[in-house]
């Protein structure tokens, strides 16, 4: 999510440093957004970055749900720069290396038994100047952009596509008076629903690529495929356990031992409680077609 904005927004002595390794992979991005008391109201932020005077500035403040934080090498940081003016006014995309002294992270468990997310920490955190990207105090446009290619990410149509053929897979081995489940009419029409419904958020997606490859970044519309793909990613996976039945009890194997059922589908529906949450909850979403899309106040 990061690389297309450092395209957009970054230096040129940015995109040379970071592009490379962001493409290779060899460097692991984390997200700085959220805090305890700044989610939905992302603007409420309050982690600062204060200019030292010598060509850094220092950074204070708290960070929650850092997604990976514990595996990241660098996290890309929403700070207020300036308390005086509207909160989003005051708000710069900053760039800190993990491994700066006076950045602490602790990893937490999720229900599906992952360390999934971290809350993050930084106590007199000093960051190069060079590290800010876009203006100074202008960073609610650089982050208002991101989240257009990270809402548009979460619509997962990949993801769902290859949930899609795992879920009829499962309904083809699963029997129930010596036939497949697959061959029951209710169960079949289940999945072919939830197959249109997923087509069409293809074909939506693809106006979005279109769009793109065009030159155009994603706008307000991308919260279209983020509800309806977060929305099919969370029904595939409760089809899924509904057609395992009590097979869908048991649970991911921690030991590492190959599992004999599919033990993932339980640990991965449970994860997907928090695809209508991350990257803004569906609620926050509905909020921005009203207002941008359909012109509602
Ligand atoms: C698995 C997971 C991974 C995440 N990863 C990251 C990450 O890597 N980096 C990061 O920065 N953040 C991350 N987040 C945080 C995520 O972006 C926030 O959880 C999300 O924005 C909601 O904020 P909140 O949790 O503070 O809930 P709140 O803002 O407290 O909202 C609580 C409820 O109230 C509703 N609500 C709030 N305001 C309104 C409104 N105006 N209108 C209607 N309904 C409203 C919400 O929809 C929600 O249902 C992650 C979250 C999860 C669950």
């Amino acid at each position: 999510m990061v690389g297309p904005l450092i395209m957009q927004f970054g230096t040129e002595a940015q995109k040379r440093r970071f592009l490379p390794r962001i493409l290779s992979g060899d460097e692991v991005w984390c997200q700085g957004y959220s805090e305890p008391n700044a989610g939905s109201d992302l603007a409420s932020l309050r982690s600062s970055a204060v200019d030292d005077g010598r060509g850094s500035f220092v950074v204070n403040g708290q960070k929650t749900w850092t997604t990976y934080g514990q595996y990241a090498d660098w996290i890309f940081c929403l700070v207020r720069t300036d308390a005086s003016g509207k909160k989003q006014q005051g708000i710069s995309f900053l760039l800190v290396d993990m491994k700066t002294p006076g950045v602490t992270v602790k990893p937490m468990l999720t229900i599906g038994g992952t360390p999934a997310f971290c809350e993050t920490f930084f106590e007199d955190v000093v960051v190069p100047k060079e590290n800010l990207v876009g203006p100074l105090h202008g960073g609610w446009t650089v982050a208002k952009a991101l989240l257009g290619h990270e809402r548009t990410m979460i619509g997962g149509v990949g993801a769902s596509l290859r949930a899609l053929r795992r879920l009829k897979r499962i309904a083809r081995e699963t029997t129930r008076a010596g036939a497949p489940l697959l061959d029951d009419p209710m169960v079949a029409a289940k999945i072919a629903r939830l197959e249109v419904r997923l087509r069409s958020l293809e074909m939506a997606n693809y106006r979005t690529l279109a769009a793109a490859a065009l030159g155009h970044a994603p706008g307000p519309e991308s919260s279209i495929l983020k509800i309806r793909g977060s929305e099919i990613q969370q029904d595939c996976f409760e089809l899924a356990m509904e057609i395992m039945g009590h097979d869908a009890l048991s649970w991911h194997d921690t030991a590492g031992a190959v599992p004999a059922l599919e033990t993932w589908v339980p640990s991965t529906y449970c994860y997907n409680r928090a695809t209508t949450i991350y990257g803004g909850s569906n609620e926050i979403q509905k909020n921005i077609i009203a207002k941008l899309i359909l012109g509602l106040s």
